[in-house]
């Protein structure tokens, strides 16, 4: 399986990263996670959109799902491709993102993108790649992601607070995708929608995971700080999501290289 990193800023893109937006590909299948500001034209760059097999979209914060139009009026409008592709989204979504398009049933968005609802404790199968969610903390409904593909396993954490099923779903994952939005230490006055890094750190350390990449940092922040706080956590590897960054996720052996 193999992990590429399409951008990884929180909240916006920024001049040189977008937003959240993941690739992971195992043997033919290609599955965009989270389509973040900014994203699609990094997807385009490295497969033809109309080839996705699936989508998995994590919030409907627009971090993560606004280049979604961008890959609806590629489809609807041309170069279009194998329709409809399959969108996994939270609870409540599905009407959401509709609405942006304002599609009724009939309209072509609902011809080109097949918009699935999944709730936490759910599992797909796309092609031989599995897919399972889980509950993660953040304002509106949303979701931690679990794939798994030929003895690999990779956890993206999405958006979340501490709690949720993100600790329980990381647990002897191969890679740990999770967000590190906040730095320093958590105190009162914490959001508590969002992880530090050194929560990152912590729950790679509880799920016993290979390795860490941390994710969704400001584009104010130095990743280089977030990376120090979350090693400070985890004894095992940490990376930074860097855009373009790639990660071949092999089972327990993984020959990472990002
Ligand atoms: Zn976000
Ligand atoms: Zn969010």
């Amino acid at each position: 399986m193999r992990l590429t990193i399409l951008g990884s800023t929180a909240g916006a893109p920024s001049r040189s990263n977008p937003a959240s937006g993941y690739l992971v590909q195992h043997g033919d299948v290609s599955i965009w996670m989270d389509a973040g500001t900014g994203t699609f034209m990094e997807l385009a760059e490295l497969v033809d959109p109309g080839t996705l097999d699936a989508v998995v979209i994590s919030h409907t914060h627009v971090d993560h799902c606004s280049d979604l139009f961008g890959l609806y009026g590629y489809l609807a409008f041309g170069p279009s491709g194998d329709v409809p592709v399959k969108v996994f989204v939270p609870e409540g979504a599905a009407d959401h993102l509709a609405a942006f398009a304002r599609a009724t049933a009939e309209h072509i968005f609902n011809m080109v993108l097949d918009v699935l609802e999944v709730t936490p404790g759910d599992s797909v199968m796309v092609g031989d790649v599995g897919i399972s969610f889980g509950e993660a903390i953040h304002p509106v409904p949303a979701l931690v992601t679990r794939i798994e593909a030929g003895g690999a396993s990779l956890v993206y954490s999405g958006d979340t607070g501490p709690g949720g099923d993100l600790m329980e779903m990381a647990t002897g994952a191969d890679v740990l995708l999770c967000e590190a939005s906040l730095d320093g230490i958590r105190n009162e006055r914490t959001y508590p929608y969002h992880l530090t890094a050194i929560e990152a750190g912590e729950t790679a350390a509880w799920g016993g995971v290979n390795r860490l990449i941390v994710t969704h940092i400001g584009a104010l922040m130095d990743p280089q700080q977030s990376l120090d706080e979350a090693a400070g956590a985890f004894a095992g590897r940490v990376g930074y999501a860097a855009r373009g960054a790639v990660f071949e996720i092999d089972g327990r052996s993984d020959g990472a290289n990002g």
